[in-house]
């Protein structure tokens, strides 16, 4: 099963909605902003190498495109037609992958928050949850 290949057109499109995340990113990166949120992008060093986080406050931030990260019940999480095992077992693996690094990160006492793709007009309540967080542990 993990010999199956996309085809190159699929993957090409593909390509193009991951693209799309940036878009994201950047209204979260402006929320963090707003609300005086210091954070390191794309930290390495911690499980699943969050988007956004901060060590010392102990919080981060996935940015989970719904496609890639199959969003559950979400429009945009489809599965595309030729090649569907091997999408499926993509899927399953992403987020395996994703749910393991938040339990892990959780262990550890961060906040950790998750903003899909289409959920653009809840970054805002969504990124609050880590400043209530953090004024009980002030
Ligand atoms: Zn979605």
């Amino acid at each position: 099963m993990r010999t199956l290949r996309p085809d190159p057109a699929i993957s090409k499109r593909m390509a193009g909605i991951k693209q799309k995340g940036t878009a994201i990113e950047t209204a979260v990166a402006t929320v963090l902003r707003e609300l005086h949120l210091h954070y390191r992008k794309n930290v390495k060093g911690l499980p699943g190498s969050p988007d956004f986080a901060n060590r010392s406050t102990r919080w981060a931030v996935f940015v989970n495109g719904c496609f890639w990260h199959h969003h559950t019940g979400c429009a945009k999480a489809s599965i595309p037609k030729s090649n569907a095992e091997f999408w499926v077992a993509k899927f399953q693996d992403n987020r395996r992958r994703d749910a393991n690094a938040i339990r892990r990160l959780r262990r550890r006492g961060y906040c950790v928050v998750v903003v899909w793709e289409c959920h653009e007009n809840r970054i805002h309540a969504k990124l609050s949850k880590i400043l209530k967080r953090s004024s009980v542990n002030r």
